[in-house]
């Protein structure tokens, strides 16, 4: 029987009144990921033999009815730079090729406590940098609505594999885009959490004042109930904010009756974002968002955020600088590959030079040099400068909006191949993500419909810092139902 087209919510409800078992549901997803892996090739490693241990305890708490929580027995994909004990964790680079985690990220160990089903680890771009999966050093993964595309990244393994019916939900990684950017490439729900919500504890670092671990799933209630399940603070994570998941905005009954909640709401929508290079269908889907909301009572105005033109800068910059720093730790000694035995230099730059992709080396290369005495304060510091110049914006923007409503992405998904060889062009398809990230205030991307060429088209809603369930409230009301890939 086919179960891999529902919702987590739906399939929580055939679990618990035991219309189906969670030893089931895997094998259906199992038999999907038999049947769409050779086209699609979401994953970098599957963990059939624990997921199905963990299934098997998940129908124990069902039988006993214990501890059972909405994502008890759902078949989870997590990204490849978080870490799961004992199973690789690649990052999708050469360099890792033969390391395994020796622990558990905080968000893994979450899900496994709330009986979560782990079922593999997905494909990305190579250190999380990257917009379209083909930085992977083990292969590109396929758009499952159309394989000459590609899924968006890095967290394409992710989208895809949610798309696809390869998994339920997924964990992903968001820097400056990774989540919001592939969930709307893949026409799936792609929440980046407010910075510090989610612990970084077993993430691996790209960019570390940046990167967020957040959930793609099929709607906004599945995308909630992970970030219920892996939100809150871990002493581990020395950036991890102090809060509650509970004590939040709106969290309590997000779901409940969103329409009621969005009435006298005042949603800004940035001209910035809705210029030229925007792709018309869109921008259509954004204005006929704006045009929804307009009719459950919510006010809509032009905004202006005048320092997002500089985002792009900074962002390259100070994530180039940080990864120049977090990356200087794969030396061939500690983790990994290592390339000759010559405990010397010799043996730091064979590993380096053949462990790493080219993306990977052009931002280290890029980020030692905004780092290096001399150009420290003309590059470094000015881009920290502008990082303030884009939060004042969203600051100001929001002591009279609630939320911010934009594209997610200028274009739908590009062709594998199209933006290979220029890096700039790559780097412009999270021009409408990456301030959301400079800000460290959350974003979720929503699926609203198709292109005209059939491929899924995402809007992106912004909230100020830890309304994560504001934003989860009203994507459920402006997402179509994921509909299945074929
Ligand atoms: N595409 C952006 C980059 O290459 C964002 C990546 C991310 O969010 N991890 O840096």
């Amino acid at each position: 029987m086919k179960f891999w087209d529902k919702t987590a919510f739906e399939l929580h409800k055939l679990l618990v009144n035991r219309e189906i078992s969670a030893v089931e549901l895997l094998s259906s997803v199992l038999e999907r990921v038999n049947e769409k892996e050779g086209d699609v090739h979401a994953y970098l490693c599957l963990m059939e033999e624990s997921a199905k241990k963990q299934a098997e305890e998940a129908d124990l708490r069902f039988r006993k009815k214990e501890r059972i929580t909405a994502l008890t027995g759902i078949p989870t994909a997590v990204k490849d730079n978080i870490c799961v004990q004992e199973y690789p964790t690649t990052c999708a680079s050469k360099i890792l090729e033969e390391f395994s985690s020796p622990y558990h990220a905080t968000a893994v160990e979450k899900l496994l406590d709330s009986g979560a089903v782990l079922i593999g680890k997905t494909n990305m771009d190579e250190f999380a940098m990257g917009s379209s999966c083909e930085n992977s050093a083990y292969g590109p993964t396929r758009n499952p609505w159309n394989l000459s595309c590609v899924p968006g990244g890095s967290s394409g393994g992710s989208a895809a594999c949610v798309a696809s019916g390869e998994a339920v939900s997924a964990l992903g990684s968001d820097t400056g885009g990774s989540i919001r950017q592939p969930a709307s490439f893949c026409g799936v729900v792609g929440l980046k959490p407010t910075y510090g919500l989610v612990s970084r504890y077993g993430l691996v670092a790209f960019a570390s004042s940046l990167d967020q671990i957040g959930a793609l799933a099929k709607s906004s209630f599945d995308c909630g109930k992970i970030l219920e399940c892996i939100g809150g603070y871990d002493p581990k994570d020395s950036t991890s904010a102090q809060i509650q998941i509970s004590d939040l905005e709106n969290h309590d009954d997000f779901y409940d009756c969103p329409e009621d909640k969005i009435k006298n709401k005042i949603i800004g929508i940035p001209e910035e974002f809705m210029r030229e290079g925007l792709d018309p269908e869109i921008k259509s889907a954004v204005l006929q968002c704006a045009l929804t909301l307009e009719a459950l009572g919510a006010r809509i105005e032009e905004i202006h955020l005048p320092s997002l033109k500089f985002a792009l800068s900074s962002y390259y910059l100070t994530a180039s600088a940080e990864a120049s720093s977090n990356l200087a730790r794969y030396d061939g000694v500690r983790y990994g590959l290592r390339i000759s035995k010559d405990q010397s230099g010799k043996m730091f730059k064979a590993t380096r030079s053949q462990g790493f992709g080219k993306e990977v080396k052009r931002r280290i290369l890029l980020g030692t040099y905004a780092l290096s005495s001399g150009y420290y304060e003309a590059l470094y510091l000015k881009a920290q400068k502008v990082r303030q110049l884009v939060k004042q914006d969203f600051d100001k923007a929001f002591q009279k909006y609630s939320l911010l409503l934009t594209p997610t992405c200028p274009t739908p998904a590009f062709k594998i191949g199209e933006k290979v060889s220029d890096p700039l062009a790559m780097y412009l398809s999270d021009i409408y993500t990456i301030p959301v990230n400079l800000a460290g205030i959350p974003g979720l991307s929503v699926p609203v419909g198709f292109s005209s060429s059939g491929l899924p088209l995402g809007v992106q809603l912004i909230a100020p810092q830890f309304h994560d369930f504001t934003l989860l409230s009203v994507g459920s009301i402006l997402e179509k139902p994921s509909q299945p890939v074929p």
